[in-house]
């Protein structure tokens, strides 16, 4: 007998490279090109340190107060955690406890079979159709909870308030989670359907559309039970996920709402430039509403282009996996960014394969 062999072992996710030199272009972790809300940075500022001596608000109730205010719900609605990871994490925890399967689709964040594997929940994913939608029949059959982004990652694909509904209404017994990560960049939340389910957690995070990947917020909102279950696990491993300086700056970044629009638009304005200068250079990607875009070029082998593109210090996301790996996952930067993304491209098709 070994230690060994009561090891709980898993195959971790592995997230986006973090090269540590500081002249390269980053568009493989899909986060925000722009700074935080200015605001931010005077929290910073007046931080007095003689208070790291007390332990954080256990219910982060200064953040939670602002989630409340800004989505229109009440606090006792409102979870949140170190980023949306460990809110997704907490809910798989919490809410995936059956011995059904829970569903996903094939093509989607990694993180949700690891998180499977680790909690040991069963698992099946169900295959995105040809051109990477969900077909809502998928999941009309007996689950034990069911998960997906909207939009998709790393497709990039928006699907519609009515097929997230009709999910829900075949799902009455399950907790059906949606992983809005990249809502701000065009899409439609599904937070007004929480009026009608009980079973529905919205996930979000700051990392995305609010500058924040660094400083580590995400939340979820839910029915008041939904949310009382997940923070009686989570008060039975951990009460103090959040920090005063998180919450702090996660409750100041709410406050400048047109930073937040003004931020977002551009980023929006971006992609929209950014799908046009794509396909005139023959890409073919679909429609995205996230802050990346997933394009495939007919002609050239997408691996190829990854490695040119980082010789040239331009860093963007590959995945050597079944259906995707003829697709790069490209974050949508600065235009100035995009402009030198757009340049390598073009001199690496003009070298050929
Ligand atoms: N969900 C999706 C779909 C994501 O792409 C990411 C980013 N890797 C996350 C959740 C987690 O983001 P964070 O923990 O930074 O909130």
């Amino acid at each position: 007998m070994s230690w060994e062999n009561n090891v709980r072992r898993v195959v971790p996710y592995t997230p986006g490279e973090q090269p540590k030199v500081s002249d390269i272009i980053k568009l493989n972790t899909n986060e925000n090109p722009y700074p935080p809300a200015p605001g931010v940075q005077k929290i910073l500022d007046d931080f007095d340190i003689a208070r790291m001596r007390l332990y954080p608000d256990p219910n982060a109730e200064i953040l939670v107060n602002a989630l409340a205010e800004t989505y229109h719900v009440k606090p006792n609605q409102i979870f949140v955690g170190v980023g949306s990871d460990d809110v997704i994490s907490m809910a798989f925890l919490t809410f995936f406890n059956s011995e059904k399967k829970i569903l996903f689709p094939d093509v989607t964040y990694s993180f949700y079979d690891v998180w499977a594997d680790v909690y040991q929940i069963p698992y099946q994913t169900v295959p995105l159709t040809e051109d990477f939608r969900i077909n809502p029949d998928d999941y009309k059959i007996p689950n034990g909870g069911i998960i997906f982004p909207n939009p998709n990652a790393p497709t990039g694909v928006l699907e519609s308030l009515d097929l997230i509904e009709e999910i829900l209404q075949a799902n009455p017994d399950s907790v059906v989670m949606i992983d809005e990560a990249y809502i701000d960049f065009g899409g439609e939340s599904c937070l007004p359907l929480l009026e009608k389910y009980e079973n529905l957690l919205v996930i979000q995070t700051f990392s995305k559309s609010r500058s924040m990947a660094g400083m580590r917020i995400g939340f979820a909102i839910g029915s008041e039970k939904l949310i009382k279950c997940m923070n009686d696990v989570k008060f039975s491993i951990n009460s103090y996920t959040m920090n005063h300086i998180t919450l702090l700056c996660g409750a100041e970044t709410l406050k400048d709402e047109a930073y937040f629009k003004s931020s977002t638009g551009k980023i929006i304005e971006t992609r929209e430039q950014a799908k046009k200068k794509l396909s005139e250079l023959g890409f073919v990607f679909p429609d995205s509403k996230s802050n990346f875009i997933f394009a495939s070029h007919p002609d050239y082998d997408a691996g190829a282009i990854f490695n040119k593109l980082k010789e040239r210090k331009i860093f963007v996301r590959y995945w050597n996996k079944p259906r995707i790996n003829q697709y790069l996952r490209i974050t949508v930067g600065t235009p100035e960014e995009m402009q030198k993304l757009f340049s390598a491209l073009e001199e690496i098709l003009a070298e050929g394969q």
